[in-house]
């Protein structure tokens, strides 16, 4: 399995497969050509559909600005659902083409093999239950194993990250006004954040804290603001929600943050590596669904939760968010996506209060889980994987 790094991409949003990656495709593509006079792309599929609404033309373009960029809605036969086509042309003549495949969480593959330098196998283990065993042999914690197996240079990476995604949340909390797009959905983060309920508990203080930090991540996210992936854009703000909360609110000291972090990279890696972390793919469950469990993670490690019940966390967060669809309205990063960064960090609280009395009794491992939601996924209609074609993209009527 690869580095935790990779997880954890800083870019631009709404979308971590229609803007991050396809921007990093651009840049690549354009280092062998640097000579090329004109390139051309086409997008197929989901980029094809919704890329419009995910920005991914602009994304290209910030690479190569006077690219022609076509979209090519009637090929279905594709090697992955998101694909696209990279010309370069010098003086009218081809240098040279490529399928490139963004295959979610920003990162990408290209045809006949490869991928970005990203790619090296750094964990000889690939399941989760080959790590715990890998733990339980060696007398190590999950935290101990992630930091033996990617070396010093992972503190500073993780410090470059979590400083990101405070940044994000501080915008967000900052910002007022309409989020682009056309839907005409206002800025709330700031408006939760300050608005107290009369005779509030502190149960219901945590919860609109929790939430307010969750949309101001997303809303920054949907303004095409600079966020981390965790694992996507979409799914952005679920994990620094709570680990914002849990620094300032509670006052966790910024290692154990860290700590958090890395062990909430090992779940995303673990699901990207035998599922998919892409909404194209596998629909909400593996971007908010791989979020969820992954912030269940983090918090479970904050906590103190032994190994397993680390697991089981994670693995309660995503059993309970399978079979869910991707149906962004208008093809925007906005509805669902924005609320639903939220209720992923309400059901991470919730998968670890349920861990620490449940985990003797439980009987279905992480991996199970993990490998059901990718049998999910691939049995799921494709206009429930980010086609902007089914659910609430198809039954909201307003005009975008
Ligand atoms: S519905 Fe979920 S998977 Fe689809 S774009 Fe929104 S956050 Fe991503």
């Amino acid at each position: 399995m690869r580095s935790i790094k990779t997880v954890y991409k800083i870019g631009q949003g709404p979308s971590s497969s229609h803007t991050v990656g396809p921007f990093r495709a651009a840049k690549w593509f354009k280092s062998l050509y640097p000579e090329a006079d004109v390139f051309d792309v086409t997008l197929f599929g989901s980029l094809a559909f919704t890329g419009e609404g995910h920005g991914t033309g602009k994304a290209i373009r910030r690479i190569l600005p006077d690219a022609v960029i076509h979209c090519n809605n009637d090929e279905t036969d594709l090697p992955h659902p998101n694909t696209m086509l990279f010309k370069a042309f010098r003086g009218g003549e081809l240098l040279g083409s490529k399928r490139i495949f963004s295959i979610g969480g920003g990162s990408i593959r290209w045809e006949g093999g490869g991928g970005h330098e990203e790619d090296r196998e750094i964990y000889p283990q690939k399941t989760f239950g080959e790590m715990l065993y890998h733990c339980h042999q060696e007398g190590i914690s999950l935290k101990e194993f992630i930091y033996r197996t990617e070396g010093p240079s992972l503190t500073p990476y993780l410090a470059a990250v979590w400083a990101a995604m405070k940044e994000a949340v501080e915008r967000g909390l900052a910002a007022e006004g309409e989020l682009p797009g056309g839907l005409h959905n206002k800025r709330v983060a700031k408006m939760i954040n300050k608005t107290r309920c009369y005779n509030e508990s502190p149960d219901v203080t945590m919860n609109r804290m929790i939430a307010s930090y969750a949309y101001a991540v997303s809303e920054e996210n949907a303004d095409e603001g600079v966020v981390v992936t965790a694992p996507t854009c979409g799914s952005c703000g679920v994990l620094p929600s709570l680990l914002y909360f849990m620094q300032k609110d509670k006052g966790f000291p910024e290692n154990e943050i860290l700590e958090a972090l890395a062990v909430a990279g090992l779940i995303g890696n673990v699901i990207r590596t035998n599922a998919s972390i892409s909404g194209a793919e596998c629909g909400c469950q593996a971007e908010i669904g791989s979020a969820s469990s992954m912030a269940a993670a983090a918090l479970a490690t904050l906590y103190g939760l032994s190994a397993k019940q680390t697991e089981y966390a994670a693995e309660i967060a995503m059993e309970h968010s399978l079979g869910l669809t991707c149906d962004p309205v208008g093809g925007l990063v906005q509805i669902p996506c924005i609320e639903r960064n939220t209720v992923g960090a309400m059901r991470a609280m919730d998968a670890v209060n349920l861990s620490r009395f449940m985990t003797g009794i439980r009987k279905i491992s992480f991996d199970d889980v993990v490998e059901t939601m990718y049998q999910t996924g691939k049995d799921m209609n494709e206009k429930y994987r980010e086609t902007a074609h089914g659910g609430l993209a198809e039954i909201y009527r307003k005009p975008v």
